[in-house]
């Protein structure tokens, strides 16, 4: 497979093809593959094709996933915005810049039910991640197109499902429907075919707003911010400008190459709290009745808890040693990593049993619970995975 062997990816200067002439790309529903066109006079060309000058010939393909998200949107009846089966696939049939030599070859798929983000699950990652596995051999890379609000956590969660992964799985999305004239969508899909294709960031990432960051790295930081998500405690792994640079330092090497089917035998209860003024051991005890299986404990600062009167604590340690509940403290801010050992209100979380998140953020806490409790039953074997670095999310210091 062709990759990019230094670090800066340039665009070329190239002819602009012709524009009476039209590609077909190979286009997929749940696996029932139809070739599309884009005009009925357009000539022809092989399913999935278009020329690729940058890459040695049909060395590079990358498989598009599509699951949902405003940038395939478009506006119902009722006036909001809501997925439309085929649009996306339509809409890149009849973008032009896809001809371009300097984009990879790739193919269409659309993940049905297209969703909002906001309706995505844990059976939902599974999905995708699985949709990954089967052609995993296929391809050169992946794009996933996917909803913006809980983007953070189903990149989080493929890092950890798809074990051994060598190759770029890159998210993307956008504040702005394709149908809208400035939306994002268009060059975030541009961007991320090129990152899949010819880049050498062997993980699961999300390109969004001139960045790519590790995706169990990344949270969604603004709702109208063509920079949507910003990564705390990781330098990107590149920066989008004319040219691409990749970050050497911060890219993970390339795991196995064999991702296994994924065998998960559980489908435990994680949840995740935040901590607010007010929140005491009565309403704890409620919120956590029936005991789930995970907690991330969303602290204040540095990992902070309320410890004033004992009860808060007694409630969580209850749960931890009574009721087998795993418990990670994550905290609010987005920069910056727990140590419970600095504050008292910290060191007592930490002797009633609740696991320091480090650096992690709560969406790669959450997601990476649920994986481990999905996986083990054995509680002592799931509370040290939490604080061992499997796919990027934590720094060990
Ligand atoms: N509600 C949308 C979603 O997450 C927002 C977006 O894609 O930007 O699917």
């Amino acid at each position: 497979m062709a990759r990019l062997a230094g670090t800066v990816w340039e665009p070329r200067v190239l002819a602009v093809p012709a524009v009476d002439r039209v590609y077909t790309l190979g286009c997929a529903t749940d696996r029932r593959r139809y070739a599309g066109r884009l005009s009925s006079a357009a000539p022809r060309l092989p399913t999935g094709s278009l020329p690729s000058r940058h890459m040695p010939p049909a060395a590079v393909k990358v498989c598009v996933i599509h699951v949902g998200g405003t940038i395939g949107m478009t506006l119902t009846e009722s006036g909001h915005f809501a997925p439309q089966p085929g649009f996306l696939g339509e809409y890149l049939r009849g973008l032009t810049e896809l001809r371009s030599p300097e984009l990879p070859e790739f193919e269409f798929v659309e993940l049905p039910p297209l969703l909002d983000s906001a309706d995505l699950g844990p059976q939902d990652w599974l999905r995708i991640a699985e949709a990954i596995i089967e052609r995993y051999d296929e391809y050169a890379g992946f794009v996933v197109v996917h909803g913006t609000d809980t983007m953070a956590y189903s990149a989080s969660a493929l890092s950890f499902l798809l074990d051994g992964l060598s190759k770029p799985v890159v998210l993307t999305g956008a504040q702005l429907s394709v149908v809208h004239p400035r939306s994002d969508g268009r060059e975030h899909l541009l961007t991320s075919l090129i990152v899949a294709g010819s880049l050498d960031i062997p993980e699961v990432s999300i390109c969004f707003g001139r960045r790519v960051l590790r995706g169990n790295r990344a949270q969604k930081v603004h709702n109208q911010d063509f920079v949507a998500f910003d990564s705390g405690n990781l330098e990107p792994l590149a920066s989008v400008g004319a040219r691409i640079v990749q970050n050497r330092r911060t890219i993970r090497p390339p795991g196995s190459g064999r991702l296994r089917p994924i065998n998960l035998p559980r489908d435990p209860k994680v949840v995740s709290l935040r901590l607010f003024p007010g929140l005491g051991a009565e309403l704890l005890e409620h919120l956590l009745e029936p005991t789930p299986d995970g907690l991330v404990l969303e602290t204040y600062g540095v990992g902070n808890a309320p410890v004033r009167d004992g009860a808060f604590l007694a409630v969580l340690e209850r749960a931890i040693f009574e009721r087998q509940l795993v418990v990670v403290n994550c905290s609010q801010c987005h920069g910056g990593f727990v140590q419970p050992e600095t504050y008292a209100t910290g060191a007592a979380l930490a002797r009633v049993g609740v696991r320091s998140g480090a650096d992690m953020t709560p969406e790669a806490a959450l997601t990476k619970l649920y994986c481990l409790l999905a996986k083990y039953d054995d509680i002592e074997h799931v509370s040290r995975l939490v604080g061992e670095d499997l796919a990027g999310e934590l720094t060990i210091s």
